[in-house]
């Protein structure tokens, strides 16, 4: 075998597993087949004058290479079994939050310390929220921020790079089963391996698909979640993100009994495009940096669908809606909160008056004609109840951005170790469908690495 292990995929999955086995001195022959650059070398090539969009790169430099998804995201480390993922259903919850915990100790010595973790137990802001119809979830929350994130990544890099071979450029085409292990196809060749762990993310979902289908491994379709990016003032929200920097509330609407969530909280943040698989939608982050602070805050209202019978594709639904939006505005469309109740289109001179300063060259339009009725009825009614919890956020001038869409990937069929129906193969991460989070992809790298050593 050319190696002990293989790990598909740089993301934090790949890396966490890396770092798990190559610090545990059984001196394993390890390598990470990567279809992005190294880390150094990823630049997305919009740059505000000559691209201000996204022209659709082969690979996404925002998605792939090293660091994976998470490379220029917000750095938020959720360590909380209520949400990012259902990694505890595998592993159980208090192994769960200490791998969390584990991950965060990593990460705080390779350049995160200092960075504040936040907490939502017992706030007045859970009261406030109760009041209101609105619940908060329980979290802790590691803020490292894009630019701190940024070091440790680095910092991880520098330190694995000597005890494990990085091949970056090199996509995985396919994964065949051999005596022992596993053979693994590239552009670049073809590696064998005894064990292989996959972790492509979602950016990886639909090659997952063709190797589930290959090696007869079971799936389940997952949901996917449809909504926008609201951004606003950083001062309406203030007092939410000053104390917790995130606040997961979800709301429950009186016309439907739907439930609409917030998502992904960026105080004083920028509002950013995201390419999957060619589809443009909308996503945020924001720096610890003061310098690089903006005058807003952006998040997510996000509604949860699920399809099952007949009609399974959870994510072509949402692939569908986000298409209809860059059919109509050529990508991300943006239109002001008043223009939305009020059932017309935001114009490029409506925005240019608007009190709130756009992060995102969008295109003005009108969301209604692009996002089911059901969905922006439930994201209107929860602004009204954001509105009696942050004073402003129902202001004609707030911003929408759509569609914001998080793809889930179909749940590969895994075990209490992360292990497939085929021997020594592991699909950890976003791309098993049972993470969608950089603290519980991590911590699932952790884990099969740690079960794979056992059976080793
Ligand atoms: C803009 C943005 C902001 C985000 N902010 C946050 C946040 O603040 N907090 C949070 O918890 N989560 C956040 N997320 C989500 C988070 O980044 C993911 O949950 C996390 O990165 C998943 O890790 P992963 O290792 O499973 O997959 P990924 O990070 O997606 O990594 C998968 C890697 O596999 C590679 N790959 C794919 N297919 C192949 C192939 N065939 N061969 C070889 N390599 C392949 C990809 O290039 C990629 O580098 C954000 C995501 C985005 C896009």
């Amino acid at each position: 075998m050319d190696y002990d292990v293989i790990i598909v995929g740089a993301g934090p999955g790949g890396i966490f597993s890396a770092y798990e086995l190559a610090g545990a001195g059984r001196d394993l022959r390890i390598a990470v087949l990567e279809l992005g650059k190294p880390l150094a070398e990823r630049k997305c090539p919009i740059d505000g004058k000559k691209i201000k969009s996204c022209i659709r790169c082969k690979t996404c430099s925002i998605m792939s290479g090293f660091g994976g998804a998470g490379a220029f995201s917000d750095g938020k480390y959720n360590i909380t079994n209520q949400f990012g993922g259902t990694l505890y259903e595998h592993i159980g919850k208090t192994e769960a939050i200490e791998l969390m915990q584990y991950v965060d100790a990593i990460n705080l010595s390779h350049g995160g310390e200092g960075t504040k973790l936040y907490s939502t137990a017992n706030t007045e802001i859970k009261r406030m929220c109760l009041e209101n119809g609105l619940h908060l979830l329980d979290a802790q929350v590691r803020h490292l921020g894009t630019d701190i994130n940024y070091v440790v990544l680095n910092n991880l890099y520098e330190e694995l790079k000597n005890k494990v071979d990085f091949r970056f450029e090199t996509a995985v085409d396919a994964i065949r089963r051999i005596d022992g292990g596993y053979e693994i196809q590239t552009g670049k060749g073809s590696f064998t391996c005894r064990k292989c762990v996959i972790s492509v993310g979602r950016s990886g979902s639909k090659w997952m698909e063709s190797v589930c289908a290959s090696l007869g491994i079971p799936t389940m379709s997952n949901r996917v979640d449809i909504g926008v990016r609201v951004e606003l003032p950083a001062q309406v929200f203030s007092h939410l993100t000053d104390e917790l920097y995130e606040s997961k509330i979800v709301y429950r609407t009186q016309k439907f009994e739907d439930m609409v969530r917030t998502f992904c909280m960026n105080p004083h943040g920028v509002v950013v495009n995201e390419n999957t698989n060619g589809i443009v939608t909308v996503n945020g982050h924001s720096y610890e940096d003061k310098s690089r602070h903006t005058e807003n805050t952006n998040f997510a209202l996000l509604v949860s669908k699920h399809f099952s019978v007949p009609f399974k594709d959870s994510n072509g639904y949402g692939e569908s809606i986000a298409r209809l939006s860059n059919m109509l505005g050529g990508g991300v469309i943006v239109q002001r909160f008043g223009d939305l109740v009020r059932g017309r289109r935001s114009t490029e001179q409506r925005i240019r008056e608007s009190f709130v300063t756009p992060t995102l060259a969008a295109t003005p339009g009108d969301l209604s004609l692009v996002i089911p009725k059901r969905i922006l009825d439930g994201v209107i009614e929860m602004i009204y109840a954001l509105d009696k919890i942050a004073p402003g956020t129902a202001n004609d001038d707030t911003l929408l951005y759509g569609v914001e869409v998080k793809f889930y990937n179909m749940e590969v069929e895994i075990d209490q170790n992360l292990e497939t129906c085929c021997p020594g193969l592991y699909v950890i991460g976003d791309c098993s469908g049972v993470t969608h989070s950089l603290s519980h992809a991590s911590a699932s790298g952790v884990y099969a690495a740690r079960c794979l050593m056992k059976e080793m």
